[in-house]
């Protein structure tokens, strides 16, 4: 199966983003780069080196819907006559903005995060939404853990591995065991579990960590002999990366107990007292972080949470 990495520009700190030219019939392309003219032109750039345009893409199929992998999926569908756009149902970030979600106000505000740090946030995530186009949902087709999309000379398993959003997938090729795993596991960095509600209790918020760790399990499973990821280099040794990947997350869980004091501390504390030097969008990763170490500490009997004035303080029992 001919997997083909094109590498696509981004405005945001994380840099460039892997997409993936399926080079099989049906012409595949798994995530499109933000919806930016530098990004439209390298991506036609890259299809051209294959001799190949937008017109022939006949399935976009995205690992999640941050605006670095969605967010031309809408016009290049448009501009492939119709191209099937597939993504998980417990995706809902290529709807509209997380951030005005109502949902997702309370998340912030009971992890402690001050009203004025929620309207900045919030404004910052305005300017992040130009970067996609919405999708509806009768547009989309559901991807299903499990499912396999067919190629005339083979299939991709669809993997549910949840963990850096909800509904994000991974595609495992089962014949030489190459997975695609859009955000869920990149080389040099462990990736944001971002702070979301829960798609099954919304009044909820999803336990991002906790889902990670069974997703990079069940990735392992496949024993992956090599991993495209959504952004930097692909990784041969998994087992190297898998390993490196717990002791970080065990450490940063230290971490994040080490700076509670007696009295309790509130996510966003947690957060400030871990990264002070953080600002713009990188407070929002920030909280998601700490409340994600927060969360699973507390599954783990480390931490005792109670609501105090509307905010969750967590305590060391
Ligand atoms: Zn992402
Ligand atoms: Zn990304």
């Amino acid at each position: 199966m001919n997997i083909i990495p094109i590498s696509l520009p981004t405005p945001f700190y994380i840099g460039p983003v892997n997409v993936y030219l399926i080079k099989e019939d049906p012409i595949t392309l798994i995530d499109t780069g933000p919806k930016m003219k530098e990004t439209i032109a390298a991506l036609h750039a890259g299809l051209r080196a294959e001799r190949l345009s937008v017109k022939d893409i006949r399935r976009i199929i995205l690992t999640h819907a941050h605006e670095d992998h969605c967010g031309l999926a809408r016009s290049l569908r448009d501009e492939a006559r119709d191209a099937e756009v597939f993504v998980h149902n417990w995706e809902t970030g290529h709807r509209a903005s997380r951030l005005e979600h109502e949902e997702n106000l309370r998340l912030l505000k009971s992890a402690g995060v001050p009203d004025t740090e929620i309207e900045s946030m919030r404004r910052l995530y305005d300017d992040v939404r130009q970067y996609a186009d919405s999708l509806e949902d009768n547009y989309c087709r559901e991807l299903v853990d499990g499912a396999e999309l067919e190629f005339n000379t083979g299939a991709l398993r669809v993997i549910h591995t949840p963990g850096h959003t909800p509904g994000s997938c991974s595609f495992v090729r089962e014949a030489d065991r190459t997975v695609i795993a859009g955000d869920c596991i990149l080389k040099r960095i462990t990736p944001n579990p971002v702070m979301s509600p829960d798609p099954i209790d919304p009044t909820r918020r999803f336990r991002s960590l906790a889902e990670y760790l069974v997703s990079l399990a069940r990735v392992r499973s496949f024993a992956p002999t090599l991993v495209y990821g959504g952004h930097g280099q692909p990784v041969h040794d998994f087992e190297e990366l898998f390993n490196r990947y717990l002791k970080m997350i065990r450490q940063r869980q230290a971490a994040a107990l080490n700076v509670i004091p007696k009295s309790g501390a509130t996510a966003w504390e947690v957060s400030r007292a871990m990264f002070p030097d953080t600002d713009d969008v990188h407070r929002f990763l920030a909280v998601s972080e700490a409340v994600a170490h927060l969360d699973y500490a507390e599954s783990e009997g480390k931490l005792t949470v109670e609501i105090s004035d509307g905010h969750e303080v967590y305590r060391k029992p």
